[in-house]
């Protein structure tokens, strides 16, 4: 038994109620605490996925009863206090409590940071008005979806995973869509030119423009005073009925930071997920912590991460210490297509193709100094899965291994 479950008179306080928030709670009850445990959120909806909502939340198929994190009632059956729409604005370290909003204080003996990120805003002319939207939650995209009829131009700022995903969607709804993206290629940040290439391509081929090296400057309005153009930093102006800004995320670190924690990308975490202060943890989108497979600090932003920090962070505040060490893994639904991406490519010296791409079933995988360090997968379960596996055990495998699809994947092992 740990130490944590022998303390049933304690309160252990989880900040933020996403993916990281919920998985902390259960695995809290799971680790044999027994104490109380308030789950405080600024969002007014229980925890819920975030992956659906550029994907079959947005597209409708699914409602949200679909996309909670856990059903509603497994808060009052694990006795976790939910209390929502609740922002916390200060931690005070030295007398363990939390002030909220309200002006109210919280006091905890245990306190876990899982307070996500937020989108990052464009400080351009015209980024408030009716019809340009962001999206992180369930509220931006109830607030989008009433603008995607059949018909309607979308221009979307930003050629990552997100903007494409809502590219997919809308287009199959019938919208015109237009990419605005600054660098020379989509997903530039994540991946490499020969992934960019092909994505750009089955985007270009359902009617979707992308126009690369092209920032934006600013929106216009019609005469009705809602969104009317987008206009780039050329000057050229792409008529608009909506607008969607997906330029990347920022961590929430403040509340870290303010309370004298280090926080600069990220709240800073060791493997355990422990901060410098002894009755502090972090986990989820919002940590900087080590990677031991890549030798250096990470930030990710992922839900295999929130998972897996939460759990790791759950142990480690019931005095049970598990070292997160895991391969990174992420996905990205556009079309028909299921992007499974392991390991981060960032740094590869060498691309390996394997299958056809023309076939929409392939992978790329990534080496640096012959070691396997990511895979791209479309379509392709098995390379992920074996790929993924391979990265972890930081496997040494020749290229025209690699790309022969006449040797399976498990004989790469
Ligand atoms: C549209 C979209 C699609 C995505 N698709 C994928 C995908 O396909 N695959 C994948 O792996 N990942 C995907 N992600 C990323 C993934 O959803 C995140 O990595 C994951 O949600 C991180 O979980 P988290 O709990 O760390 O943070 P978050 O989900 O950001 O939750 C943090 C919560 O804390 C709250 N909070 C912050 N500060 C405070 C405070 N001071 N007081 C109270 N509450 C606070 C926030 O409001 C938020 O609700 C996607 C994200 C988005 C937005």
């Amino acid at each position: 038994m740990t130490d944590a479950a022998t303390s049933p008179n304690e309160t252990y306080v989880i900040v933020g109620a996403g993916h990281a928030a919920g998985q902390l709670a259960a695995s809290l009850r799971q680790e044999g605490f027994e104490g109380k445990i308030v789950l405080v959120g600024e969002e007014a909806q229980l925890p819920y996925q975030r992956p659906p909502l550029s994907k079959k939340y947005l597209s409708g198929e699914f409602g949200l009863e679909r996309v909670y994190f856990k059903p509603p009632d497994f808060y009052d059956a694990a006795k976790v206090e939910t209390r929502l729409a609740t922002r916390v604005t200060r931690i005070d370290r030295d007398a363990k409590t939390l002030t909220l909003e309200s002006g109210d204080t919280l006091g905890y003996n245990k306190l876990a940071l899982t307070t996500g990120s937020r989108v990052r805003k464009l400080p351009i002319l015209g980024a408030d008005l009716a019809g340009t939207h962001y999206l992180r939650t369930v509220d931006d995209v109830d607030g989008m979806r009433s603008g995607f009829e059949p018909g309607k131009s979308l221009v979307i700022i930003g050629g990552g995973y997100i903007g494409l995903e809502v590219a997919a969607v809308a287009t199959s709804h019938g919208l015109k869509v237009t990419v605005l993206e600054m660098e020379s290629r989509v997903l530039k940040r994540v991946t490499s030119p020969e992934l960019s290439g092909f994505f750009e391509e089955v985007h270009c081929t359902r009617g979707v423009e992308i126009k690369c090296k092209t920032a934006i400057a600013a929106f216009e309005s019609g005469s009705d005073g809602k969104l009317a153009f987008a206009v780039t930093a050329d000057g050229e102006k792409i008529p608009a009925d909506i607008a969607l800004l997906g330029v990347g995320i920022l961590p929430n670190t403040e509340l870290a930071a303010e309370a004298g924690l280090e926080a600069q990308n990220g709240v800073r975490v060791d493997e355990f997920c422990r901060t410098a202060d002894p009755d502090i943890f972090a986990a989820g989108d919002c940590t900087d912590h080590p990677s031991a497979l890549y030798d250096r600090r990470i930030r990710l932003e992922s839900v295999h991460n929130a998972l897996e920090q939460a759990k790791t962070a759950a142990a480690a505040m019931c005095g049970n210490l598990k070292a997160y060490d895991q391969v990174p893994w992420f996905w990205s639904d556009q079309y028909d297509l299921k992007l499974q991406i392991a390991g981060l490519s960032t740094g590869y010296d060498t691309v390996v193709q394997r299958g056809d791409p023309a076939t929409n079933k392939f992978a790329l995988f990534y080496l640096k100094d012959s070691v396997l360090i990511a895979v791209d997968a479309v379509n392709a379960a098995p390379e992920y899965m074996m790929g993924r596996r391979l990265i972890g055990d930081r496997a040494i495998i020749a290229p025209e291994r690699l790309s022969d699809t006449s040797i399976s994947m498990k004989e790469m092992v």
